[in-house]
């Protein structure tokens, strides 16, 4: 049995390794460098997971993908790739945010055994970009810009982004795909002159009610940052522009009016600037006061309801308006092979027989935080082990 793996990256390196003792040949396509794209990942570091082993509290990290990935992460979750990559010769460690990283901290260290262990195995790489495949009599058509080759199976791992076409020409149900998990940009220029602010463990809540927490970051043209990710990835299929309400202190409104009353009283001689950059950083609290027309010398005594009212309020529910996203700046694409198109037990696709798909291809797409790797691990774990199997019976 011929089986093309199309993309080499972590998806199609893992579903060959899973397939290594289905006796199938196994040919990999890729025009660039077997596992390039591991390299950047985690800064260098190779974030490879996320230390949660409840599959019911993993899933909740995913925007999109969720009842999918439980029935996939049932069959290859954290535990097991922990160990697999344990038994491919790279011990891993968990750092205190939960996020799993090998101990040599180093992608090129993770590419090169993961190479290591396709390569002694029967399986050979074409260096060739695939363009069209088809389906025939006896299985599949795969068109590069050199030549055309015949299988029986097909993996595409190739991930979206570039592959949108060549899917829709072999009537593959998609969902257009949009970035994810990249920088965002404010309507409101002059946040941008905070350029380096970090406004940290803040609440994002999305038009729809969602709460996302993290730090957001201030650069010279975007927002950044874990929470700015996570906003992204939540709002992928929003349209432009979109609302948000961030909460700088973690009291409702409500409440935190209740406390600024005590401390007015209590610092009563103290600038009011000094008492709310005890809750943000100075230079944000200074772009407030600008924003809602405050003297940045009143002092706490001198503070009415009206303006107590427009800063807890500013603090608790800030509105923010996104107009766009960084472009090019994604780290991940939203959408992709619809689900329910899939069989999750084999990666399948379930109305063209032989035909898988793993990885990034898919519609799922994870926060930061080793999310989007265990998609490729358990997804080509999976589809491995469906083409040994078909191969074996
Ligand atoms: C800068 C950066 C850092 C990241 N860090 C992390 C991290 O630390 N942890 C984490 O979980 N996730 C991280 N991610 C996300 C993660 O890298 C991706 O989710 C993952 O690489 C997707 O794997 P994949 O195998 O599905 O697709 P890809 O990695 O995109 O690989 C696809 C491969 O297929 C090839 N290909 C594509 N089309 C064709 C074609 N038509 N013919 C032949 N070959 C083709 C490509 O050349 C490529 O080699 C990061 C992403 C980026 C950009």
């Amino acid at each position: 049995m011929k089986v093309a793996i199309i993309g080499t990256g972590p998806a199609g390196i893992m579903t060959g390794i899973s397939a290594i003792d289905s006796g199938a040949e196994i040919i990999f396509f890729d025009n660039k460098l077997p596992l390039g794209t591991i390299l950047p990942t985690g800064g260098g570091r190779c974030n490879l997971a996320f230390a949660e082993f409840d599959n019911t509290e993993l899933v909740k990290y995913y925007p999109r993908g969720q009842k999918f990935l439980l029935s996939v992460f049932s069959k290859f979750s954290t535990g097991d790739t922990i160990e697999f990559f344990e038994n491919i010769g790279i011990k891993t460690y968990i750092q205190d945010d939960l996020r799993i990283f090998p101990q040599s901290n180093s992608s090129k260290d993770v590419r090169e055994k993961l190479l290591n262990k396709v390569k002694n195995s029967n399986v050979s790489f074409i260096k060739e970009k695939v363009t069209e495949i088809s389906k025939n009599g006896l299985g599949f058509i795969l068109s590069t810009e050199k030549k055309q080759y015949q299988f029986d199976k097909i993996v595409f791992a190739g991930g979206i982004k570039n592959n949108y076409e060549i899917l829709k020409k072999l009537n593959i149900k998609l969902i257009e795909p949009k970035p994810a998990l990249c920088a965002i940009c404010a309507e409101d220029k002059a946040l941008y002159n905070l350029s380096g602010v970090v406004l940290k463990n803040i609440k994002a809540t999305t038009q729809s009610n969602q709460d996302l927490y993290g730090d957001l970051l201030i650069t010279h043209s975007s927002l950044s940052g874990p929470l700015a990710y996570k906003i992204s990835s939540t709002n992928a299929f929003e349209q432009f522009p979109y609302k948000i309400k961030l909460n700088f202190i973690g009291h409702s409104q409500q409440d935190f009016d209740a406390e600024l009353i005590k401390l007015l009283d209590k610092y009563s001689k103290k600038d009011l600037i000094n008492v709310i950059s005890e809750f943000v950083p100075r230079s944000f609290a200074q772009y407030l006061f600008e924003k809602l027309q405050i003297s940045q010398t009143l002092k706490a005594n001198q503070t009415s309801k009206i303006i107590r009212n427009k800063l807890s309020k500013s603090l608790c529910e800030f509105e923010l308006i996104i107009k766009s996203q960084k472009a090019d700046g994604e780290i991940v694409t939203a959408g992709g092979v619809n689900l329910d198109f899939i069989n999750p037990k084999t990666m399948e696709y379930k109305e063209i027989k032989d035909l898988y798909f793993c990885g990034e291809v898919l519609n799922i797409d994870g926060f930061t935080g080793g999310f989007n790797l265990q998609n490729c691990w358990s997804t080509g774990f999976i589809a491995g082990k469906a083409i040994t199997k078909a191969n074996n019976s």
